[in-house]
């Protein structure tokens, strides 16, 4: 166990916390922990589906410093180190001052190398991605930058997010062309959209002429109405010209399966390759909150929605 702030945290043990299988051989040498920032919990967009964003809330600026300071004490003294920094929300670039304040007091007290080489990662709705591709000052730090788009064609991708604020394949490519491996893409197999495998495959290349080389695919959470209605399940793993390269699960302190990640190749015929992964939730299972630390704006909490730290 390691302490923050008087409290008692289980670190992290792997690098991919996600993966319970036996022959990862790998441990960090040291207690490591992946801080995720909700720098806001509001968005600009409005997709059915979910259930992340609120009523505009007061950043605590203050506090977040002390977080940041406290872990540079934790991380001096070996006691807690940084694996990750996750910048998420609600959407977090939404206010482009706000993140690069944010930014900000992270980088003045850690180093790139410090946060694992690159594990500093944003997840974004895109609505930042012009501004980003002009802020070689920041990407520099970036690892990549993880953009949920759900659909390969722009007006349909807009008809899910309910707004036209969103960056199209054009801005996706520049960006992409600046920063060379640093886009990931993400996207929610919804009913009438992407629900099915040859849908997939197109996704899949419209990714790869963007110039993405890692893209995610996940069914809807059954979260809401919206969510039960549109739910579909695409059985990616099983399409002909992926290679599935490893399939991991993770479970509860119970022994219930908590997620199952598949990791694929898929090689397109011209050649062009781009990794693929797909994950399920199971919601019936607690998600173990090992090494996990969540800023929501107010509180540093132990877990998603979990007990208050400070
Ligand atoms: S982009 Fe994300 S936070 Fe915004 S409405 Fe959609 S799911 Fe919610």
């Amino acid at each position: 166990m390691s302490k923050l702030f008087g409290k008692e945290i289980k670190p992290l043990t792997r690098a991919c916390n996600l993966a319970a299988v036996p022959d990862i051989r790998y441990y960090f040498n040291k207690p490591r922990a992946n801080l995720y920032v909700m720098v806001n919990n509001v968005c600009q967009a409005n997709c059915r589906f979910c259930t992340q964003h609120g009523d505009y809330r007061k950043f605590d600026f203050d506090k977040f410093q002390k977080v940041i300071d406290e872990l540079r004490r934790t991380t001096d003294e070996n006691e807690l180190c940084l694996s990750k920094i996750n910048f998420t929300g609600g959407e977090p670039l939404l206010y482009f001052e706000k993140f690069e304040k944010l930014y900000n007091i992270i980088f003045e007290k850690f180093s790139f190398n410090e946060l694992g080489n690159g594990n500093v990662v944003i997840n974004t709705n895109g609505i930042g991605l012009k501004t980003l591709t002009e802020r070689n000052d920041i990407m520099k730090n970036i690892g990549f930058v993880s953009v949920s788009r759900h659909h390969y064609d722009d007006k349909l991708n807009e008809e899910i997010f309910q707004t036209n604020t969103l960056p199209t394949t054009e801005d996706i490519k520049n960006f992409s062309l600046k920063n060379q491996g640093k886009l990931w893409l993400r996207c929610n197999c919804i009913k009438g959209y992407i629900d099915s495998t040859d849908e997939v495959i197109k996704y899949t290349d419209w990714a790869i002429d963007v110039g993405c080389k890692h893209c995610g695919f996940t069914s809807l959470m059954e979260l809401n109405d919206y969510c039960k209605e549109n739910y579909v399940y695409v059985d990616i793993p099983t399409i002909e010209t992926l290679s599935l390269v490893t399939s991991s699960f993770r479970y509860d302190d119970n022994d219930k399966l908590c997620c199952n990640c598949n990791r694929s190749y898929y090689l397109n015929d011209k050649d062009d390759w781009c990794d693929l992964v797909t994950w399920n939730r199971n919601l019936e299972a607690d998600s173990p909150k090992d090494g996990i630390l969540v800023f929501d704006g107010e509180y540093l909490r132990y877990g998603f929605f979990g007990e208050v730290i400070c």
